[in-house]
């Protein structure tokens, strides 16, 4: 074995060729010595002090908890809030579709029964608006997206976008060789809160096919919502796939720049800022998920399948500015820019943390992904007669939040915690470990 690492046999190692190999480099002068060392700990010091202007200022209490940690008489008589549920879903998806109503309606509308607004780009077959109608406790709207809405924009060359399209779904890039997912997440990320269908509404609760909710939802999210000053509600957070969007983080911290906007809490927490030092750093700006001077992004975003939020945050001029800037450069179709990434990069520029809400007290799951809490002890209200559908087998634990969970609340809670406790950070007054943020990749 040393044989062959020395690439020789022992009694050729003191032969000159040993010696030619393996030459120690010529001494460096003691001044050659101090200045390297000084450069170094120049470097060092300016890495450390870069890297400080993003340390989330991190508050003395906490800035978003749950509006409520256990089940409650659910006020079917209460005022409402102006807001309607969405669901964006193509006819063929009627089964998925149903469940998700179902299960939504089962867990929260059938007491405070909100319209259900369907959007389709294609008209609505029979069958689905019949199926849905017989199934929403609320009103039932069935709307069809404009046409020039689901399209490229006029000015882009159609045929090179269909091929840079083609090319990334040769690539292997996830969904991006399909045209309608471009036309998707550029309809979410923009045109969808101009939809005509949507102003007169105030807020929103989008919902997908296949989503479960786990949990009683005894009370109006959109009240607490609206009494707390929210503007943006999730549930899961987790990180993009790189490949989708090389210069999404570039094009839209160049937005901010250019519009002299003020770094929040929220955006430091987002930035993954960079370990090499000025002039260094600079040049990784080449690299794609890192802004103009070098630093990353953290590739965390909250989850859109679910969002409670504001419309006219999504209306008002800054965001539709900063979307028009980004429809302008072409890339929701040579790039497959999703709309959580999107929203999330948004919210982060131009929100205070405290107006995101983490809706930590709902179960929720889509595709494999889910939050679930576990059981509030005391809290589930066992005589109630409007939950007396929401069967809950799991037991009540210490610290848990949940009401009549169908989920098992001792096991994982969202995805991976890395990405949910870092856009958390500016939140909470609870400081993580290194080692805790060490398992949080892992959890
Ligand atoms: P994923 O959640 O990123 O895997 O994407 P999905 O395939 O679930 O799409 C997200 C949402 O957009 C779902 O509500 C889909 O029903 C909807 N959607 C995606 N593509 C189309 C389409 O071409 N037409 C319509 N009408 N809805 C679509
Ligand atoms: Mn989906």
């Amino acid at each position: 074995m040393l044989q062959r690492l020395f690439g020789g046999s022992p009694s050729r190692l003191g032969t000159p060729r040993y010696h030619k190999r393996f030459r120690r480099p010529p001494r460096l002068s003691r001044g050659w010595r101090l200045a390297l060392l000084c450069l170094f700990l120049a470097a060092a010091a300016e890495v450390f002090i870069h890297r400080r202007q993003y340390t989330v200022r991190q508050p003395d209490i906490e800035l978003d908890e749950p509006f409520y940690t256990s089940c409650q008489e659910p006020k079917v008589d209460a005022p409402r809030e102006n807001a309607a549920l969405v669901m964006l879903a193509r006819n063929k998806e009627l089964d998925k579709a149903l469940k998700t109503v179902q299960s939504i309606e089962r867990h929260f509308n059938r007491w405070f029964k909100y319209p259900i607004v369907f959007m389709n780009d294609e008209p609505w077959s029979e069958e689905f608006i019949t199926t849905m109608n017989a199934s929403t406790s609320g009103e039932a709207r069935f709307e069809v997206i404009p046409r020039d809405e689901w399209t490229f924009p006029e000015w882009m060359d159609v045929d090179a976008t269909k091929e840079s399209i083609a090319a990334q779904g040769r690539a292997g890039i996830l969904y991006a060789g399909m045209e309608t997912y471009h036309h998707m997440c550029r309809f979410y990320s923009g045109t969808f809160y101009n939809l005509k269908a949507l102003q007169q509404y105030k807020w929103y609760w989008r919902i997908e096919p296949d989503v479960d909710f786990y949990c009683a939802i005894t009370y109006d999210p959109f009240v607490e919502m609206a009494k707390h000053d929210k503007v943006y509600g999730f549930t899961i957070s987790l990180p993009e796939e790189p490949r989708t969007c090389p210069t999404l983080f570039r094009e839209m911290s160049d937005w901010k720049e250019e519009h002299d906007i003020r770094t929040t809490e929220l955006w430091k927490a987002m930035v993954a800022p960079s370990w090499a030092p000025w002039p260094l750093r600079g040049w990784l700006s080449w690299f794609s998920q890192r802004d103009r001077h070098g630093d990353g992004w953290s590739m965390c975003h909250y989850w859109s399948n679910f969002e409670i939020a504001n419309l006219e945050f999504f209306r008002g001029r800054q965001y539709q500015d900063m979307y028009k800037y980004l429809e302008s450069t072409g890339k929701f179709y040579t790039e497959r820019w999703g709309d959580a990434a999107v929203h999330s990069i948004a919210l982060a520029m131009l929100l205070d943390s405290e107006k995101v809400h983490h809706f930590e007290d709902f179960g929720y799951r889509h595709d494999w992904y889910y939050q679930c809490p576990a059981n509030a002890p005391g809290g589930q209200l066992p005589g109630s007669k409007a939950l007396s559908e929401n069967h809950s087998s799991e037991p009540e634990r210490p610290g848990g939040i949940g009401c009549r969970c169908e989920c098992d609340g001792s096991r994982t809670r969202n995805y991976g915690g890395y990405c949910l406790n870092k856009l958390k950070q500016p939140n909470t007054a609870k400081h993580l470990s290194a080692w805790q943020w060490f398992l949080s990749w892992y959890w």
